[in-house]
């Protein structure tokens, strides 16, 4: 999609350290780590956001789901524990507009906010 900048990722027209990638997915370093494990997941179809989901491209989030547990055994995390969000929409903070999970780790996440 024009002007999208994960689609400029994921079409190698952008730089990005890559973790995982497959002919749907890939998994990226996030630029501004929030934590010190962060990376994003990645479906390669341009999808908003999660409210976009359908039985037609729901398939995808089997392929997310499995990146993630790849990536999370990969940077070491698997084991100490982690969380995957997705922010759906401006009133949840989500600031680029094409479906992405948050991979995020390494510290102790607290306090539990849910
Ligand atoms: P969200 O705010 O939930 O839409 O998440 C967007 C995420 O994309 C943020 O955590 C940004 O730091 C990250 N981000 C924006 N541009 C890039 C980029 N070029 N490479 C990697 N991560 C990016
Ligand atoms: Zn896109």
């Amino acid at each position: 999609m024009d002007g999208c900048i994960f689609c400029k990722i994921i079409k190698k027209e952008l730089p990005s350290t890559i973790y995982y990638e497959n002919e749907r997915v890939i998994a990226i370093k996030d630029i501004n780590p929030a934590t010190p494990v962060h990376v994003l997941i990645i479906p390669k179809e341009h999808i908003e956001s999660v409210k976009d989901i359908t039985s037609d491209n729901a398939n995808v989030l089997i392929d997310i789901h499995i990146a993630a547990n790849a990536v999370a055994e990969q940077l070491g995390i698997k084991d100490k524990g982690y969380r995957l969000i997705t922010n759906c929409g401006k009133g949840a903070g989500q600031t680029v507009f094409h479906l992405h999970y948050h991979l995020l780790g390494g510290i102790e996440m607290n306090p539990k906010i849910i």
